[in-house]
């Protein structure tokens, strides 16, 4: 499996050298070829080449199995213009990889908790949720403009989608929920917007080759209060792309921690994009203090979804949670009684249990 990784900047090559860690142990005990080729982006591609996506970086990407990512951006940055900056890296690698399907688990370890905002009667046994995100279509990349009213200016964005741009992305959270629990929540606002309602007919026409998942709708405003409500009628969500945006982060922070959560994004094929979900975390860079679990985590997503072998994701998930049950932590999830390590001996705890 050839794996294009961008360490980024940050705390992105503390994190990513833990990644390896698991790769090499995951590799040896599954037989599976791992081959790796560093390319630069964000900040340290801005120093090197002046652009936050050197064209090389994506050729590089485009022909690997996979693309593993730590993080990017930081202070020395900020200055430049939005194009310029290490997060338009972001945006170009997405769009250049033409990964449409944003996954965004919400996981809550039942060894953590007393991390959510959440009472222990409503996270019963802990969480998992699947958030599927339309990531390239819809209001972020329609038509917008301004406009001289009578009352001043005017602006405008629109939400627009294809029967195409829905159905692809609605197969791929289908795919999921037929691996999980056959469940699968369609989320709109089809009460007021035009797009939803064809949102919600396409999704309707896709759930007849599916007939083993069933398929519920719900309006994104009623999802939002539900979701802090009762998470655990949710198990795989799909949604557009501002829908989905809001929604991914509101269940992201019921699991208390940035620091342990992955996320994955699809194209086509089986090449994906994988990342943790936190930013560079420039506070703690360097300092042996940032957590590896959800670049762990994004690991076990990538042997899932592009390498397939559900066996070798497993193996990873379980490695993280006997690590957590031995009462390890990294400073952000640390609690009394726990035993505190730093990155890289969380990362040996955890790949030493593969
Ligand atoms: P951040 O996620 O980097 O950090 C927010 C807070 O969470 C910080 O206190 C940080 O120390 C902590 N944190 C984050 N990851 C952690 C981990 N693994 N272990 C322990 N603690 C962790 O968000 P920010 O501070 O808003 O942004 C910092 C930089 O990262 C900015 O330049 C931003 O643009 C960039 N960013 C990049 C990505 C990405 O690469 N995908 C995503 C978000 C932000």
């Amino acid at each position: 499996m050839k794996i294009a990784v961008i360490p980024g900047d940050g705390i992105g090559p503390e994190i990513i050298r833990q990644a390896y860690k698991l790769l090499d142990r995951v590799g040896a005990k599954y037989n599976i070829d791992f081959e790796y080729q560093e390319v630069l982006m964000g900040g340290v591609a801005i120093d090197k080449t002046g652009l936050p996506l050197p064209e090389e970086t994506l050729d590089i990407c485009k022909k690997s199995d996979a693309v593993l990512l730590g993080a990017v951006g930081g202070e020395k940055w900020e200055s430049l213009p939005g194009h310029l900056r290490p997060e338009a890296g972001l945006l170009a690698i997405r769009k250049g990889l033409g990964v449409f399907a944003n996954l965004r688990p919400a996981i809550l370890f039942k060894q953590l908790k007393s991390a959510s905002s959440l009472k222990e009667d409503v996270l019963g046994d802990g969480l998992d949720i699947m958030v599927v995100r339309e990531l390239t279509g819809g209001i972020y990349f329609g038509d917008r403009g301004r406009r001289q009213g009578k009352n001043g200016q005017e602006a405008w964005d629109t939400e627009a989608y294809s029967e195409m741009e829905i159905e692809r992305v609605a197969r791929v959270a289908f795919d999921i929920a037929r691996k999980r629990s056959k469940r699968l929540m369609s989320i709109d606002k089809a009460n007021v917007l035009e797009s939803s309602r064809l949102w919600r007919e396409v999704v309707i026409r896709v759930a007849q080759d599916y007939p083993d998942v069933s398929l519920s709708h719900m309006y994104v405003d009623n999802a939002a209060m539900q979701l802090v409500r009762n998470p655990r009628q949710f198990d795989v969500i799909v949604t557009s792309n501002i829908f989905g945006d809001i929604l991914s982060d509101e269940a992201s922070m019921l699991t208390g921690s940035l620091g342990m959560l992955p996320s994955a994004s699809l194209g086509q094929g089986s090449l994906g994009l994988y990342e943790p979900i936190h930013g560079s975390a420039p506070d703690i860079a360097g300092q042996d203090k940032a957590n590896p679990i959800a670049t762990i985590m994004s690991v076990a997503m990538m042997v899932r979804y592009s390498l397939g072998s559900q066996e070798a994701a497993r193996a990873i998930e379980l490695a993280v949670e006997a690590a957590l049950d031995e009462g390890y932590r990294t400073q952000d999830i640390m609690e009394p009684g726990m035993t505190l390590v730093g990155t890289e001996e969380m990362g040996d705890k955890i790949a030493s249990r593969i």
